[in-house]
């Protein structure tokens, strides 16, 4: 893996959010997007090299509304850059990594994403995500 690409953070309001966040980095969000297939609307963040996505559920039951009904606002996801996403989630999963979509997906910011369960990575929900390319996007 390449580095962290991105900290996933789950908010109840994203336009509330935004605001206090702005405030925070001193920056507004470079991006907003829904992604639709996730049920979540996100936003990010640049400060330097580093990127914060805000994340707010728009479904009664997505994978958002639940962590947050479980676990309230906070740190939902860490995110690793990687190459060649099949190769590296094939290598996971020979490591005995639990893969929760093994058919890597479009993300959000024009990225291929998939998920690592956080039962096998202590705690951590983690992402892996490799940019596309525009000509490429799906
Ligand atoms: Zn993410």
């Amino acid at each position: 893996m390449k580095k962290v690409e991105h900290i996933g953070i789950a908010v109840k309001n994203l336009e509330a959010s935004n605001l206090v966040y702005s405030t925070l980095l001193g920056v507004a969000p470079y991006k907003e997007e829904e992604v639709l297939s996730e049920g979540v609307k996100t936003s990010f963040f640049k400060t330097g090299p580093n990127k914060i996505e805000l994340l707010e559920s728009t479904t009664e039951d997505g994978p958002i509304a639940k962590f947050l009904d479980k676990k309230g606002e906070g740190i939902h996801h860490i995110a690793f850059a990687v190459d060649d996403i099949v190769a590296e989630l094939s290598r996971l999963k020979k490591e005995g990594f639990v893969i929760l979509n093994e058919v890597p997906k479009k993300g959000a910011d024009n990225k291929l994403v998939a998920f690592v369960h956080p039962k096998s990575t202590n705690g951590v929900l983690v992402e892996l995500c490799q940019e596309v390319a525009p000509e490429e996007k799906r």
